[in-house]
């Protein structure tokens, strides 16, 4: 692989736009260190009037700002050569410095929720350049009925490493501590099993191999099971009594009223994927048929249903005009912006030593909206480039139209700008391909993306929902509870053409996510919108176009759901799942008849 000096510099983002050099980063640097104290000048008397409110908050917004452009900035750099010292450093004295200054600020918030909206309200009148604060201002002064006194607080904080323990050593068990023997892979090669290489083992043509490791891994959980159990009964009961404590009707409304979503949303995805189940049992009978099985077992899921003799493989180039094109269905302003990304030094295209593994599109304020990937010209990796763009725009037309205390989008919308252009890539990779086996590819791709990303995330948000819910009736959850819970739901979720082999009950223990309390609704939600969003573009519909172009100018301003409406989405309607899974459906009906016309 080649260094990263030796990477031409075309191929590189040009985050020293930023900075040009070290040099010019450490004066921004010396800056911050020089201001700290800045933002504790008026500590104790920030609500004594107006103006001492206004200027605390200009100086947090100044020196926020800043504090993002260098940690940004050294993260970045970071990133694209981990094996370069001067890099570590510097991130590591920027994270320092941003730990400084989150100490330093960490009176504010306390301190305003002391006050009353009133006088904030009040204030704004008084000052009319306070108004722009509002928004941001009330996303504080919401949560002023769930604050505790200011000892109370304090006591929990005090506590708070100690109230990370079950999460903390789950992880150290899942990933240091336990062991999953070794396996044979299909090369005849002895290797050691992890949860890394399951992934990709569960989906080899050697179906011995993926039933051995389907079992082996599961019952090594399995041999834990009353450990993590109760590591994660931890967990869930810590979110239960924090929730009590904070006078919220139960953990999951703590949970969703921090993201200003109501739980009805939660409830109706729910509902909505109960009632299209059949369309799951169907691609799984699908799964079947294709795969020539007379039993369809928990370990052939994962497995690819076409596999194409030799993968397809594009050049930057190629991805370049290929993504331009495909995204040309969002118009012409939006296909502006996306050569924008790929001529102005927005992408750090390929991969070298020490460069970050995967992709992502990250930047600040006063950044463009950088892009990692490490491109090597597969299919995936086009689509790929074409998600990351989305997240790039929807950030840059945020930035372009917002001030920076309300500029970022919140983490429900999060995903609907990169899932939209991945469908109208994928769209538009099937209208224009000429080869059936591609075409049948891109289908799968498509399907799984639905099943993984809506049907497999709302079983786990399922999954949660009953776990706490046992927990707030007064139970705890024991292995037994647990697997119970889980078994049923996979029963539920793959329906009676799939075997449910016994070892799945284990699953739930493996699962990252259960300790990332009532987040992966928003996968599902996220890709519905998408889908709604993408349908609606490619039927032409009216103002479709515009309506999603003025979605993406929003930034943070207004609370996730009434964004959502004007992109023509509304999250409050179970429909809008129900939607996006007839869309499914239709993949699976396409797939279908070209898979009959090939054979
Ligand atoms: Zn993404």
């Amino acid at each position: 692989m080649v260094k990263r000096a030796e990477v031409r510099s075309e191929d590189k983002w040009a985050i020293e736009e930023m900075y040009a050099s070290t040099d010019e980063l450490m004066k921004d640097y010396q800056y911050l260190v020089d201001h700290i104290q800045d933002l504790s000048k008026y500590k104790g008397k920030v609500l004594e009037s107006s103006s001492n409110l206004l200027e605390t908050l200009e100086t947090d917004n100044q020196l926020s700002r800043l504090l993002d452009k260098v940690v940004i900035y050294a993260m970045l750099n970071f990133d694209t050569d981990s094996t370069n010292g001067e890099s570590v450093q510097l991130k590591n004295k920027m994270i320092d410095l941003q730990t400084k200054l989150s100490v330093e600020y960490s009176y504010l918030r306390p301190e305003l929720l002391r006050g009353s909206w009133e006088t904030i309200e009040n204030y704004m009148e008084e000052l009319p350049q306070l108004k722009k604060y509002k928004r941001s201002l009330s996303l504080v002064y919401r949560i002023k009925d769930h604050t505790l006194s200011e000892k109370e607080e304090k006591i929990i904080s005090k506590l708070s490493n100690i109230l990370n323990t079950g999460k903390d050593s789950s992880y150290a068990l899942r990933n240091s501590d336990l062991t999953f023997g070794k396996v044979t892979d299909e090369k005849g090669k002895e290797i050691e099993l992890t949860n890394t290489n399951y992934a990709k083992l569960i989906k080899s043509r050697d179906r011995e191999l993926r039933k051995t490791v389907f079992k082996q891994l599961h019952n090594r959980y399995y041999e834990m099971r009353n450990t993590l159990a109760s590591l994660y009964n931890s967990e869930v009961e810590k979110h239960v009594k924090l929730a009590e404590l904070y006078h919220f009707d139960s953990a999951r409304d703590m949970a969703l009223f921090k993201n200003e979503i109501d739980i009805k949303i939660y409830d109706q995805l729910l509902e909505g994927i109960h009632e299209t189940l059949p369309i799951l049992y169907d691609y799984y009978k699908l799964k079947k048929e294709v795969l020539g099985l007379s039993e369809l077992h928990l370990y052939d899921v994962y497995i690819d249903l076409i596999k194409l003799k030799e993968e397809k493989k594009y050049t930057f180039d190629e991805a370049k005009e290929l993504v331009i094109d495909a995204l040309g269905a969002l118009g012409s302003e939006y296909q502006e912006l996306v050569k924008k990304a790929f001529e102005e030094g927005w992408i750090d295209k390929y991969p070298n030593t020490g460069k970050r593994p995967g992709a992502y599109s990250w930047g600040c304020y006063d950044s463009k909206p950088y892009i990692l990937t490490n491109f090597e010209g597969t299919y995936h990796d086009v689509s790929t480039l074409a998600h990351e763009i989305g997240h790039s725009i929807h950030s840059y037309l945020s930035i372009q139209n917002n001030s920076y205390q309300d500029y970022a989008y919140k983490i429900f919308v999060a995903e609907v700008a990169s899932t939209t252009n991945e469908l109208l890539f994928n769209d538009y990779m099937l209208k224009h391909s000429a080869d059936k086996n591609e075409k049948l590819m891109i289908l799968n791709q498509q399907m799984e993306l639905f099943k993984a990303t809506i049907y497999r995330q709302a079983m786990f948000a399922e999954a949660e929902k009953l776990f706490y819910e046992k927990v707030e009736n007064g139970d705890s959850l024991t292995a037994d509870t647990l697997e119970s819970i889980y078994y049923d739901l996979v029963k539920l979720y793959f329906g009676s053409d799939v075997i449910i082999d016994e070892e799945i009950k284990s699953e739930w223990s493996k699962i990252p996510h259960f300790y990332m309390n009532f987040y992966v609704y928003q996968y599902a939600t996220g890709l519905s919108a998408a889908s709604k969003i993408a349908t609606a573009i490619l039927e032409n519909k009216d103002n479709a176009k515009e309506n999603y172009l003025k979605f993406l100018t929003l930034g943070g301003t207004l609370p996730a759901i009434e964004e959502l409406k004007i992109a023509g989405v509304d999250m409050t309607k179970k429909e809008t799942i129900m939607d996006a899974l007839d869309y499914f459906q239709s993949l699976i009906k396409q797939f279908r008849i070209l898979y009959n016309e090939r054979n």
